[in-house]
């Protein structure tokens, strides 16, 4: 992409509404911008990012057997009737009426309408398990939206439910989840610690949350340090081996961590230095409920001895456009941010420091070509303007290299390669440069 032909907003000064760097920075590097409160518009830039998270939170998915599917975001309120809980959310639902004054909502979490997709459809044991997910649109009227898209009203989340016949092949199911979440968030380059919590309105006996320690998170939270140098890649993990999947599950959730709710200072394990008092954002819940759902929706089916039984369920959801900003918080600095590679909305960042010079020119379309070839994802500085203001508009959104052109370099037959997150510069050769990166 060259930038001249780019959209890309950005912005010297730092934005006053914006009181966290995450939101600041995707104001500055011209990310997102809001529409009205909680509710944002996001720019060719941010929209990329926002697509690379969802793609690897897909791929984790479908990896332990979770089918994709679409639901609407728009849901009749019959439905939420049933389950009991068009009363119980309360203000944070969007209601409309239709123009047949039919009650509507904007939904702001599926378990309703996966659980009415379910008990149409599925009518044996032979047919369970089934995991199911989506990735789409959310409205939460929250009381008070904030820090741009951290807190949101209308956000990108990934939901996915799961329906097993007992809760042996449930707790299977949640494990399987359990492990994909760990994958999920070591790709995506950032440590989220699952954390014991508390079920709150979807109810249930087992849930964890998947927390990112920063200070600017809204919950606190407490973990054996431990859980800093942990590794959560699931390497190895037998997916189908249900004793297995459960003793790493075990292993891995010994130490301890819980969010305040759920934190008692005097039952607590560790203490000293051993424990980390902090707080953190969290980007994923998951949550085993059992017959919550499938009992009052008459979600059941018929079992090897020819009776009828509710389905167990789980409900698992990571905030997609919550973990914008938040790996934004984890990785940033005083230039601007720091995108993990596999998330960058571009790999390499090309500057040409005097467009309109005929060698500079030339040998930035020579480069742009060869990288495009690669298929590596490059955004090329064209723009007719000083090199300060390139540089600067390069730091801010952070890609992972940065080729200069400039020159003097060229005159010696070199460019200068920059590494985003170590600062690390070498003025090496085009084919130096170009294998370095991996094209
Ligand atoms: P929170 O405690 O932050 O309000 P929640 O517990 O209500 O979140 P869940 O129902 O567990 O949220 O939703 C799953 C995920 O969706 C959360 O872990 C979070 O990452 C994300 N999420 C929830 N609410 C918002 C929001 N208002 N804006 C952006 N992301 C959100
Ligand atoms: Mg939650």
């Amino acid at each position: 992409m060259r930038l001249s032909q780019f959209f890309l907003p950005t912005l010297k000064e730092t934005p006053s509404e914006a009181q966290i760097v995450s939101h600041r920075l995707m104001l500055r590097a011209g990310m997102v911008r809001q529409l009205s409160a909680g509710i944002y518009s996001w720019l060719p830039l941010g929209y990329r990012v926002l697509k690379k998270i969802e793609q690897i939170v897909r791929e984790e998915q479908d990896a332990i057997g979770c089918n994709e599917l679409l639901m609407p975001t728009i849901q009749p309120a019959e439905l939420w009737q049933e389950s009991g809980r068009y009363e119980d959310y309360g203000l944070e639902m969007l209601r409309i009426t239709d123009r047949h004054d039919r009650n509507i909502l904007f939904g702001p979490t599926n378990e309703e309408v996966i659980t009415d997709i379910f008990r149409k459809e599925v009518k044996s044991y032979k047919q369970v398990p089934q995991l199911l997910y989506h990735i789409q649109w959310k409205f939460r009227d929250e009381i008070r939206p904030r820090f741009g898209v951290m807190r949101g009203r209308e956000f990108l989340m990934k939901d996915a439910y799961s329906f097993d016949i007992d809760y042996e092949s449930s707790r299977h199911s949640y494990n399987k989840m359990f492990l994909a979440y760990c994958r999920t968030f070591s790709r995506l380059g950032v440590k989220a610690i699952p954390m014991v919590a508390d079920t709150g309105p979807i109810g249930g006996d087992l849930s964890h949350e998947f927390i990112i320690l920063a200070e600017t998170g809204e919950s606190e939270v407490f973990c054996d340090k431990t859980w800093l140098d942990k590794d959560l890649t699931g390497k190895g993990v037998d997916l189908n081996d249900r004793t297995n999947l459960e003793g790493w599950v075990q292993t891995t959730l010994a130490d301890y961590a819980a969010t305040d709710e759920k934190h008692e200072a005097e039952n607590c394990p560790v203490s000293g230095d051993d424990l980390i008092a902090t707080r953190g954002i969290e980007v994923g819940h998951i949550f085993h409920f059992g017959t919550k759902y499938s009992e009052p929706m008459g979600a059941t089916v018929l079992g090897p001895d020819g009776k009828d039984v509710p389905v167990m369920m789980g409900s698992y959801g990571i905030g997609v456009s919550r973990l914008v900003g938040a790996l934004i918080e984890a990785s940033h600095d005083e230039n601007g941010i720091v995108w993990p590679e596999e998330v960058a909305p571009f790999r390499v960042g090309l500057i040409n420091l005097r467009t309109g010079d005929d060698a500079c020119d030339a040998a930035c379309e020579d480069i742009y070509g060869k990288l495009k070839n690669a298929k590596i994802d490059v955004l090329y500085d064209d723009r007719d303007m000083r090199a300060g203001g390139k540089f600067a508009d390069m730091d801010l959104i952070g890609l992972p290299w940065q080729i200069v052109v400039g020159p003097k370099g060229l005159a010696n037959g070199v460019v200068e390669l920059k590494n985003r997150k170590t600062g690390e510069r070498s003025e090496v050769t085009l084919e130096a440069a170009l294998n370095q990166i991996g094209a």
